[in-house]
């Protein structure tokens, strides 16, 4: 299909308590959402790779710069057949996988909604429905974190996801094992540690984790084999896969026993895709993560999750949890919290509310083909 048209939008969308985790404490979620348009259809994506350059290089600032000078200039006016093509075309740029997930994932919008397939079907997804788990950041003290987990236990969700760095740390799940025996738990270090922390990381071992997700740093693999092979608790990559490259080297050398999937921090669903299948074929299970994206992104996320080789409740974060009002109509949790069930409407299902789209635009770039 032939790209006639396209914009980027950079937002900014206030949440409504802040979000502390490893890298710091965030008021606001920045993103870029893309549109592509083919003259018929529109097909929209979405990166959040946060305001701050501590998950990866990129922040929406860059995402936004990059996609508007090169990315936009590479596609406009091309006639461009798979996600396949897209990234073949996007390789002149290295990295920037953010910024490229945008556009990758407007280009398979586009698609599914010219063949009038919803997107779980454009992807291969064979779920009808999403499990998902409920992620808590660094809080004000434990009691409060103790009292919020039982919330959560109650609503139903299966498994509780904690943000886990210096000063929030083995005491906290000492505590929380303590309080929970039973709970379906890991931990997110967001690469907060280095080798140097091994004990501490071996005394975690008989806290029963279900994972330790991504303790060292962000682009290691080398570091997580050996770590790997001095605990019993695997070890999820998260920051490490940027690529099915990476995600190759990892199985080979076995750096992990799980992938976290995210279509931006891979460069969109193409790479998600294919990262699913190289774990798929070494017998190493997956799940679907998530930055802070709109309902948009979400709900690309919750598509993924109907992978075969999804096998532990994803991120799919609820639009309540953070969003006063979300950019795009909020998926529902239905029938109950961490139960998915997505859309059989042709696309992705969701386009953002003009009115917040305008309210949270902070720069626009548009681009026509001659
Ligand atoms: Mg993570």
């Amino acid at each position: 299909m032939q790209i006639d048209k396209l914009a980027i939008f950079r937002v900014c969308n206030p949440i409504k308590t802040p979000y502390t985790t490893a890298f710091g404490t965030a008021n606001a979620f920045n993103s870029i959402l893309v549109k592509l348009d083919n003259g018929k259809y529109e097909g929209w994506g979405e990166a959040a790779p946060m305001g701050f350059p501590g998950f990866s290089s990129e922040t929406d600032v860059t995402a936004f710069h990059i996609g508007g000078k090169f990315l936009s200039q590479l596609i406009i006016g091309k006639d461009i057949s798979s996600g396949n093509e897209l990234q073949k075309i996007f390789m002149s740029v290295k990295g920037n996988s953010f910024a490229k997930g945008a556009f990758d994932m407007a280009w398979w919008d586009l698609n599914a909604r010219m063949q009038k397939i919803p997107i779980k079907n454009a992807i291969g997804g064979t779920k009808e429905k999403v499990s998902a788990g409920y992620t808590l950041g660094v809080m004000q003290d434990i009691d409060s974190l103790l009292e919020r987990i039982q919330v959560l236990m109650d609503s139903g969700y299966p498994r509780i996801k904690l943000k886990y760095c210096p000063g929030w740390d083995l005491d906290m799940v000492r505590s929380v094992r303590s309080a929970f025996p039973d709970l379906i738990m890991h931990i997110d270090c967001n690469s907060a540690y280095t080798l140097d922390d091994i004990d501490m990381f071996k005394k975690l071992d008989k806290y029963n984790l279900a994972m330790i997700e991504q303790p060292l740093m962000n682009d290691d693999l080398i570091d997580h084999a050996f770590l790997q092979k001095q605990i019993a608790t695997p070890i999820c990559l998260d920051e490490s896969i940027s690529s099915p490259t990476k995600a190759r080297q990892a199985m080979q050398i076995k750096a992990c026993r799980f992938i976290n999937i995210k279509h931006g921090r891979v460069g969109g669903i193409t790479n998600s895709l294919k990262i699913h299948n190289i774990c798929q074929d070494s017998g190493v299970p997956c799940w679907i993560g998530a930055m802070c994206e709109s309902a948009l992104g979400v709900t690309f996320s919750m598509n993924l999750a109907t992978l075969p080789n999804v096998k532990y409740p994803s991120d799919i974060t609820p639009s309540a949890k953070f969003y006063e009002r979300n950019l795009c109509k909020p998926i529902p949790d239905n029938p109950k919290p961490g139960l998915f069930i997505p859309s059989e409407e042709h696309g992705i299902g969701v386009v953002p509310d003009s009115e917040m789209l305008k309210k949270t635009t902070l720069d626009q770039f548009e681009l026509l083909a001659n």
